[in-house]
């Protein structure tokens, strides 16, 4: 194996990267050494990472990283820049989306295609360093190649934003003439949203309890919404539907939203839970009713590598557009301001991009 390469965006031995060093605290822009490659590795120079609300909790501390300090970012794209000596299929300068869960590949989940619930996954900028920095280092297995109608900031929202919505889509089996219910007009559930619209042509309901989502949700595609402030959405979701929605989604992760997305649900319906939250279900439902309406509740963690692929798929056909959804682009140097405006409620933000210069 030669040398690999050093990136113009870092300088010797030398890279920057956007590092967490204590809860609480935001973290700061540094210098820290180039990764090696391993043998099996790609080395990736970044040209856009996400800023994640899950980047939110990593730096309160309701996320525990595995170590600090610990380089954040795990929605990323950009150019293969090193690969290492047993990597044959993906050449340097290939434009990559990156997926961020790195599985290892042996276990029962691992080889029947469930790698997104491999119970040894580590994912980068959480588990490992991650990619809001000049370079990443991950698997060779863990890059797919972007069409070159998909620029960088799209792609690396696809490695995480997108593709979490869509694998939920998967677990919930919907079927053409379906109603959807979606909770959480966030980057996720606005992504789910349109893709439901857009890829599988069935009527969606929002619900959001934000003047700002409820306000946007219409420039999205998305025309009919409830607002969960004005009590209990899932009474007004039967009022709309003639008895029921037949897939529900809960993208909030905050107490009760996963009743209401279960009670919206018609005879056979299926809720599927994605937003992550420390409370109990708690569900108020009585057991006789769920098996009564053979209804499921389903969680849905992550998404593979054939997510991604499956997305830019229909993303260069032109079936899917979601470029809208990247509201707000800043340097690597303005680390600060992106995290300022996913934090600022009145910045409608819904996904904020870190751009590393070519
Ligand atoms: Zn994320
Ligand atoms: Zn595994």
């Amino acid at each position: 194996m030669s040398a690999p390469s050093t990136a113009s965006s870092a300088s010797g031995t030398m890279m920057r990267a956007v590092r967490l060093s204590e809860h609480g605290r935001d973290p700061v822009l540094a210098r820290v050494p180039v990764p090696p490659v391993g043998r099996g590795d790609v080395r990736v120079a970044m040209r856009a990472c996400g800023i994640c609300g899950s980047d939110l909790h990593i730096i309160e501390g309701s996320t525990v990283p595995a170590h600090l300090p610990i380089t954040l970012g795990h929605e990323a794209s950009g150019v293969v820049e090193a690969v290492g000596g047993d990597v044959a299929h993906i050449a340097v300068g290939t434009r990559v989306a990156v997926n961020p869960m790195l599985s290892c590949g042996a276990c029962r989940q691992c080889r029947t295609g469930r790698a997104n619930l491999c119970p040894r996954v580590r994912v980068i900028g959480l588990q490992r360093d991650g990619a809001h920095a000049d370079l990443v280092v991950v698997p060779a297995t863990n890059v797919i190649p972007l069409p070159d109608s998909v620029d960088f900031a799209l792609g690396a929202i696809v490695a995480d934003a997108i593709a979490t919505p869509w694998r939920a889509i998967a677990r919930a089996r919907v079927q053409p003439g379906d109603v959807a219910v979606v909770y959480g007009l966030g980057g996720l559930g606005l992504h789910a949203a349109m893709l439901l619209r857009q890829v599988l042509g069935v009527r969606v309901i929002g619900v959001d309890a934000g003047d700002a989502a409820l306000e946007r949700a219409a420039s999205y595609g998305i025309d009919e919404v409830v607002d969960a402030r004005a009590g209990r959405p899932a009474t007004e979701i039967h009022a709309l539907t003639d008895g029921g929605a037949d897939v529900s989604f809960e993208f909030v992760g905050a107490l009760g939203v996963v009743e209401q997305a279960v009670r919206s649900l018609a005879y056979g319906g299926r809720c599927v839970v994605v937003g992550v939250g420390p409370d109990r279900l708690g569900l108020s439902l009585r057991q006789e009713t769920l098996v009564a309406r053979g209804q499921s509740i389903i969680g849905s963690h992550g998404y593979v590598s054939d997510d991604i692929r499956e997305l830019l798929d229909l993303l260069d056909s032109g079936r899917v557009a979601v470029h809208d959804t990247v509201s707000h682009r800043f340097p690597l140097t303005s680390y600060a301001e992106g995290l300022a405006a996913l934090r600022d409620r009145t910045s409608g933000a819904v996904r904020v991009v870190i751009e590393n210069d070519g």
